[in-house]
């Protein structure tokens, strides 16, 4: 198969920071659409990737799934897109397109797996996939959206995951009008899941650790927040929420929420993957018939419908513009939580 080279940003080992290298991209087949890529924002699971916390990485890595460009050739079977049109690409560029999964546009949970954006394993060059910290991409149309021409581009490309991510439980769960919600933590996926639970008619609580960012999510449009640490503040949600949607990285203890759904209710992890410690108490669950759920991403025309919503109630993510350059330094302030909300790669410092 034809390749040709692109710049990129990418890790060699655990250890190593991101720096720049060259890897390879498919001429495009007679479905695929060649995307010249503006900007790339940078999820959690970028860094958990990079420095291999879910095990499985494969060196190099290049991160990044949250891509915004412009269709720059297009394959003779392409319908959807010319060259010129703004595009979008996620978390998926490949799926078996059979199971039951795929037949449903649940391709996030495709029965033979997915091909991940990055570190998946590319179908056509046998080698991993390389994500968006690139100069461009080239990926099957069935797996490119669509962008609503009215949004900021660079603060648009979050939606693609912390967007959908949070978007999936809430269409899901039914969420609407009168629905009670909360989200743990302020972060990329937090944020986004506070805007998009407000836009679908919910009353919307935040729980974070963190007071500072208290001000930020009353204007993000929470209606309150819940300091998780302060024990009172915690029994007075006692009893109220439908959903919780459960954005933490890494492992805490589940059942300090449990007590704040209402019977019937379900908190669904989006963020950490793994054995939970302490253990899930079931006496709970048990007695008020509560769920905790998972949920991964969303399928490709849950994608688009979710990008279509927010062109139509103009929602887009708060980002913080960097240069591909700064990407090491950024990964240590998402660590820090230190963002506001999402970082987003303006990749015209990779082309300079
Ligand atoms: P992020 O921007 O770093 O936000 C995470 C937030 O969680 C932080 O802002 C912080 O909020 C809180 N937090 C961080 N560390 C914590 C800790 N040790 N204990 C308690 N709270 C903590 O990350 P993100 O990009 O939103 O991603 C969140 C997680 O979702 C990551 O693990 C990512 O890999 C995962 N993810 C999953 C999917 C999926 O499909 N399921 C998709 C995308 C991302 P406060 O300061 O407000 O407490
Ligand atoms: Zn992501
Ligand atoms: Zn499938």
């Amino acid at each position: 198969m034809k390749t040709f080279e692109v710049k990129a940003y990418g890790t060699e080992s655990i250890e190593a920071p991101l720096k720049q290298l060259n890897i390879p991209r498919r001429e495009a087949t007679p479905k695929d659409v060649e995307i010249d890529i503006l900007y790339c924002g940078v999820c959690h699971s970028d860094l958990h990737t990079a420095r291999n916390d879910w095990g499985g990485t494969v060196y190099p890595a290049v991160p990044g799934h949250e891509i915004i460009g412009r269709v720059t050739k297009v394959g003779n079977e392409v319908s959807k897109f010319k060259v010129g049109d703004l595009a979008g690409v996620g978390c998926i560029v490949d799926s078996c397109r059979e199971c039951s999964s795929c037949e449903h546009d649940l391709e996030q949970y495709c029965i033979p797996g997915f091909t991940g954006t990055y570190n998946g394993k590319d179908k056509h060059l046998g080698t991993q996939t390389f994500g968006g910290y690139s100069e461009k991409v080239v990926v099957d149309e069935h797996f490119v959206l669509r962008i609503p021409e009215n949004l900021d581009l660079a603060a648009t490309a979050p939606l693609l995951c912390a967007g959908v991510t949070t978007w999936s439980p809430l269409k899901h769960w039914k969420v609407g009008k009168g629905s009670n919600v909360a989200v743990v933590g302020l972060g990329g996926l937090g944020h986004m899941a506070i805007k998009l639970a407000k836009a679908l008619g919910a009353n919307v609580t935040l729980f974070s650790r963190s007071p500072e960012k208290e001000k930020d999510a009353l204007e993000l449009g929470a209606d309150q927040v819940v300091i998780s640490t302060d024990e009172t503040h915690m029994s007075k949600a006692a009893g109220k929420f439908d959903l919780i949607i459960d954005t933490v990285p890494y492992i805490h203890d589940v059942n300090h929420y449990i007590p704040t759904l209402t019977i019937s209710g379900t908190l669904v992890l989006v963020g950490y993957l793994g054995k939970l410690d302490p253990m899930l108490n079931t006496v709970p669950m048990i007695l008020g018939r509560k769920s905790v759920a998972g949920s991964v991403i969303g399928g490709i025309a849950e994608t688009q419908e979710m990008l279509d919503f927010c062109g139509k109630h103009n929602i887009t993510s708060e980002i913080e513009l960097i240069n591909m350059q700064d990407i090491n330094e950024a990964y240590e302030r998402m660590l820090k939580s230190d963002v506001r909300y999402r970082f987003v790669i303006d990749m015209a410092s990779l082309k300079a």
